[in-house]
């Protein structure tokens, strides 16, 4: 049997999350508002109106470039790219064609057995959106919200070699994307959405076949599906001496399924131009100077720098890098008080993410800040709260929204530290416990453990548990 090789390349579109749309005032994000309630004469195309460029979506869609590693041009232009469709009323779609704002690039997505494999960028531009059609039983409906709301669009090489390899992909760039603060890449509300070109070739080839691409997916899960679906498809038709023709795909959801679309449009169709209600985008060196100085460290790096410079495992370090607000909310907390790094992380891995995880709430609503919970791995580690009584007080510190020291003090929640208070309490429970001395003290060592629990208990728990299990020892051995 052949075995064969599957070659996938992605086409991304990333809503920008700006205030206001590319060209003209009405607001960028309409998710859940009425149909046609966010448009204005320019977006909608109408006789006369001029296009103004919005300065944030030029420098989102810089810093986006230069977090690919992609060149930001200097001077970029935009063009049109001509067709109809009833959703886009001008019968033009103002995007970049050869001149974008990013020029090359690549991305080194992280694999999972700790290598990477660098996917290339072939392009990167700014465009806007086009509305949105919506199909009823013998009409259709057309929503114009969406048009002019700004988009990157970024197209990989084929570098992509599994459909779990280009999902792996758009996790990574949808982490990445919300990491630098460009997009809230919401898939489930369009604000991110892919295609993707799929053909095979048997293993070793360096040819590239003709390929198939399946269009506007906006799920990674049912993505993955999809282009697995599709390799199957090409192998069982290569392998039946079919060939493999250049179809558009539509994958439906509900029955798993692709289905044809039109044939592929050629860029010859599209009849680009340059825009000639627009003048070229021009960055003065000073200011993509600023735009890359606001780049922060990317998740990669950041991710190896908990690694080296904390000494976490890869397994706490990618924890805690899984999102920009938590690894912020780590590095805040060892600054606040200068806790062990390995300490801190066990806090906030453990402790705080199920809180957040089981109250539902994003770090920003906490009132447990990492100064908050700096205080609290404070009186651990100085043994004035115990362990227990410490991720007790991380709940209660959020649930009664009190100072962590207030709680202890009003609570009594101090460890019992007092060395002849505790040995009073052992020699109680040791008194009241004739059997189980006796089987102590005749080998049974294990119950020590039952002795801890009951001196912990008379203390509320509040012991210091180091403290109770060495004087026991004494006074039994
Ligand atoms: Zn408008």
């Amino acid at each position: 049997m052949t075995s064969y090789e599957t070659v996938i390349g992605l086409e991304i579109h990333i809503q920008l999350n700006t205030h206001s749309k590319i060209f003209c005032a009405c607001k960028a994000d309409s998710w859940g508002d009425p149909p046609n309630t966010n448009i204005c004469p320019v977006c909608t195309g109408q006789p006369g109106v001029l296009p103004v460029p919005n300065q944030a979506v030029i420098e989102k869609g810089a810093l986006l470039a230069a977090a690919m590693n992609s060149k930001v041009r200097a001077e970029s232009y935009f063009d049109r790219k001509n067709y109809f469709y009833p959703d886009l009323p001008k019968g033009y779609q103002i995007t970049q064609y050869d001149l974008a704002i990013g020029q090359g690039g690549y991305l080194d997505l992280p694999l999972e057995d700790g290598n990477s494999r660098r996917i290339q960028i072939e392009k990167m531009h700014i465009e806007e959106d086009a509305g949105k059609t919506i199909r009823k039983p013998g009409r259709r409906l057309l929503d114009f919200n969406r048009c002019g709301v700004p988009l990157v669009e970024m197209v990989t090489g084929p570098d992509l070699r599994s459909a779990d390899e280009a999902a792996a992909f758009i996790r990574y760039l949808r982490k990445l994307v919300r990491w630098i603060g460009v997009s809230d890449a919401d898939m489930e509300k369009g604000k991110m959405r892919f295609d993707a070109n799929v053909s095979i070739r048997e293993t070793g080839a360096t040819i590239l076949n003709p390929k198939t691409e399946i269009k506007n997916m906006n799920s990674i899960e049912h993505g993955r599906e999809a282009i697995e679906t599709e390799i199957q498809r090409q192998i069982k038709e290569v392998e039946a001496g079919g060939v493999i023709e250049s179809w558009t795909l539509d994958w439906d959801e509900e029955t798993k399924t692709l289905s044809k679309m039109r044939s592929k449009e050629t860029e010859a169709d599209y009849r680009y131009f340059k825009e000639p209600d627009l003048l070229a985008v021009k960055l003065g060196e000073d200011h993509i100077q600023e735009i890359l100085a606001s780049l922060p460290e990317l998740p990669r790096q950041r991710e190896e720098r908990f690694i080296q410079e904390y000494k976490l495992s890869a397994k706490e370090a990618a924890t805690l890098t899984s999102e920009r607000d938590l690894s912020d909310y780590f590095e805040d907390t060892l600054q606040a008080y200068g806790a062990a790094p390995k300490t801190a992380a066990n806090w906030v891995i453990n402790d705080l993410l199920g809180l957040v995880n089981e109250l539902e709430i994003s770090l920003e609503e906490l009132f447990l800040t990492p100064e908050r919970l700096a205080e609290i791995i404070k009186l651990v580690d100085s043994g004035q709260i115990n362990t227990s009584t410490g991720r007790e007080l991380v709940r209660k510190t959020e649930e009664n929204k009190k100072e962590p020291g207030e709680i202890v003090e009003q609570e009594g929640l101090a460890q019992l530290t007092d060395t002849s208070a505790i040995e009073v309490l052992c020699q109680q429970v040791i008194q009241a416990s004739p059997d189980q001395v006796e089987q102590y003290r005749s080998g049974k060592k294990g119950l020590i453990g039952w002795f801890i629990g009951q001196v912990m208990a008379k203390t509320g728990g509040k012991a210091n548990p180091q403290a109770v299990r060495e004087t026991l020892q004494h006074l039994l051995d």
